[in-house]
């Protein structure tokens, strides 16, 4: 019996070549509409599908495959009698190849103007039906999904028709596939009827890379990115230059950017390590940006990821040059700067852009056995937003000082402090397991600088201790979330010393 090939494709590459070797195999091509005339225009024969249907593509193509002539011929086992006996009586005859792939739904709904009823239109029906059907059936009928499988495909038919194995491994390539397709559309709902909870989260990822390795070398990894990224995103970055990123690159790079992106007003400088800020520093030029994340902790910056807001200029590059770091991200890089960047071999440059995408996915963690997910941490406070509570107030530039700690804080592994001083950090302590041990920290990397500092806290102060040792530093004032039941002690102890505090009301714990 002649075997049949049906073909009806959105992605039409490679579509010809491979469509002549099945015809070369001796597969009749059966197709629909646009795959049909692309078939005929390179030379080939092929049936239209109303052919077999006897039945018209209807509904402006929303109805083209969807009949039981095609599935039943996708469906019947070949090795059950009763089976082919029903398809003889109706004259029907089995597909043994299915080559679908899907109408472009990702594509369509990354377009800036998309409309609702564009991305409706673009919801395959048929396509995943098709290959549903042929995956189903894999032990009889061989289903592509994915050009990049025509060449391996066309081997494996050679070999007496194919092989069971490596149908069932197309098959299953088709049901992630489809089950990807679908999961983007049901966020694509979600999303335009914003009803962003966790419980409608569904997992849409496509791999980006293999990773040499994870955390350890003796792990194994890959990344990951979302379907549809928009903004800044390291998933959204274009490498420029250096080596592959790592895993811990990956996660770094990342960190780095969510801190400088709480900047946006001036230029901003991060440098991060072990996804902790180690330097931050604001100024009228990206240069003086970097010079004052740099000074913040020079020791620290070494072997470290650099983020910046505005455009990596000549001088700027001149310094980043000077240190071994791996990486640096910025929004640009000027030609002068990616000139003398690109010498050094090992420096990573990544371009990203720095637009913040509020209404961006969820966070992600694994726990062992299940998922946690959370909104990002968009939470921020202003100058309006804050309650004091000391008998002195804070004047407007230690206010200015403060809501800066408090906006690196928030990034920074909890228990965490932060010591600043005008625009730039001059204390980090990071991941303590008790907060007057992560003051101290910040308080000794910090020295001389201390006084007349300010202080954030990322989550209330459940006793003075801390504001006592502050006292001591000589911190000048403090910004906490506030919500202990001891509040009143540290805000005594404020008092006795004249340091003036002010409370956000929001916590930021990090873990
Ligand atoms: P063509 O370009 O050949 O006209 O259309 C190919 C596309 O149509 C493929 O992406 C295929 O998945 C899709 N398709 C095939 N049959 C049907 C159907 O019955 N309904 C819908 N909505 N799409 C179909």
């Amino acid at each position: 019996m002649t075997k049949r090939a049906l073909l009806s494709v959105s992605d039409k590459s490679n579509l010809v070549e491979f469509a002549t070797g099945l015809e070369k195999l001796g597969y009749e091509l059966i197709s629909t509409g646009g795959t049909l005339k692309a078939l005929k225009e390179a030379g080939l024969t092929a049936r239209p599908v109303s052919d077999i249907t006897n039945f018209d593509e209807i509904l402006d193509g929303r109805v083209k495959t969807l009949h039981p002539y095609i599935h039943a011929g996708l469906l019947a086992r070949r090795d059950e009698e009763s089976h082919i006996k029903q398809l003889e009586e109706r004259d029907i005859s089995p597909i043994d190849v299915v080559v679908v792939n899907l109408y472009p739904f990702k594509e369509t709904i990354a377009k800036e103007d998309v409309t609702e009823e564009d991305a409706i239109e673009n919801i395959d029906i048929g396509g995943p039906t098709m290959l549903r059907s042929a995956s189903k059936n894999f032990r009889d009928v061989t289903v592509v999904v994915d050009p990049a499988d025509y060449n391996d495909t066309l081997e494996n038919l050679q070999q007496s028709g194919g092989t069971a194995a490596f149908r069932k491994k197309l098959a299953a390539k088709v049901f992630r596939h489809t089950a990807n397709y679908d999961a983007m559309i049901a966020n694509y709902f979600v999303d335009i009827t914003d009803e962003k909870d966790p419980e409608t989260f569904t997992v849409t990822y496509e791999k980006v890379q293999s990773l040499r390795y994870g955390e350890n070398p003796h792990q194994e990894a890959a990344f990951y990115k979302e379907g549809n990224v928009k903004g800044a995103s390291i998933a959204n970055a274009k490498q420029l230059h250096g080596k592959e990123l790592s895993y811990n690159n990956i996660q770094d790079a990342n960190a780095a950017l969510e801190v400088v992106l709480e900047f946006s007003e001036k230029p901003a400088a991060v440098a991060v390590k072990h996804m902790n800020p180690c330097g931050v520093g604001i100024g009228d030029s990206i240069l003086e940006a970097y010079q004052k994340a740099y000074e913040a902790d020079p020791v620290s910056i070494f072997g470290g990821i650099v983020a910046l807001n505005r455009e990596v200029d000549e001088a700027t590059a001149n310094l980043l040059k000077d240190i071994f770091l791996e990486i640096v991200i910025a929004p640009s890089f000027s030609e002068k700067a990616l000139e003398i960047l690109t010498v050094k071999p090992n420096i990573r440059l990544l371009e990203t852009p720095i637009e913040v995408n509020e209404s961006d996915s969820k966070k992600v963690v694994s726990v062992i056995g299940g998922l946690l997910v959370q909104d990002r941490d968009h939470g921020r406070v202003n100058a309006d937003g804050v309650e004091v509570v000391t008998d002195r107030k804070p004047d407007a530039k230690e206010l200015e000082e403060l809501l800066f700690a408090w906006k690196v804080c928030k990034h920074v592994k909890s228990n965490a402090i932060v010591v600043a001083k005008g625009d730039q950090t001059v204390g980090v302590g990071a991941g303590q397991m008790n907060r007057v041990g992560a003051a101290a920290i910040a308080f000794e990397q910090a020295g001389d600088k201390t006084k007349d500092a300010v202080l954030a806290s990322d989550a209330f102060f459940p006793m003075p201790d801390t504001v006592e040792k502050a006292a001591k530093a000589g911190i000048k004032a403090i910004i906490q979330p506030g919500g202990s039941k001891r509040d009143q002690d540290s805000i005594d102890e404020c008092n006795k010393h004249g340091i003036a505090m002010v409370l956000t009301g929001m916590r930021h714990f990090k873990h």
